[in-house]
């Protein structure tokens, strides 16, 4: 059984972040019981999304709430990029730190739903941005991996001093 903090969020540079996270197999009760505490995080942060190795569980499961609707990501993969866009994106992980991220304009992903039926999605825009943001954290991917070396290395060096000081 995982241990969960109870609404903290993991910051960088916690090592979790990093870590590649492992598949969900598993889709009874403690999943749910996860993801609605991930869902609670999600809104007490003010964040359109959560991907599980933010509150230390190194697993693929990312919780997404945009414009009324809900989407909980087991194991989800990417299929398909179509085409670019450019825009601010900011993550509960890096408080304070905003940066310029390209991503696809479309994607087609796959996932699996909470009973572990597969589905596929087709999403743009902003929400294609958001479903990019979180699958990279389940690759231990992060924000700051997307901005220029200079940017990254001033975002570093903030979390650093922000870990630092606290
Ligand atoms: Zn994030």
């Amino acid at each position: 059984m995982p241990q969960m903090s109870k609404t903290v969020i993991c910051t960088y540079p916690d090592t979790v972040l990093r870590r590649e996270t492992a598949p969900i197999t598993s889709f009874g009760e403690e999943l749910k019981s996860i993801v609605e505490e991930m869902k609670e995080i999600m809104f007490e942060g003010d964040g359109v999304g959560l991907a599980a190795p933010q509150i230390g569980l190194s697993m693929k499961l990312a919780v997404i709430f945009y414009e009324g609707a809900h989407y909980t990501l087991i194991n989800p993969v990417i299929l398909e990029e179509k085409g670019v866009q450019e825009g601010e994106e900011g993550c509960l992980s890096f408080p304070g730190i905003y940066g310029n991220v390209i991503r696809p304009a479309k994607i087609r992903v796959k996932y699996l739903k909470m009973n572990g039926e597969e589905q596929i999605v087709d999403v743009e825009d902003f929400l294609a941005r958001v479903f990019c943001h979180e699958i990279d954290h389940l690759n231990g991917k992060l924000l700051i991996d997307h901005f220029s070396p200079l940017k990254k290395s001033m975002a570093r060096k903030k979390m650093l001093r922000k870990r630092r000081d606290n």
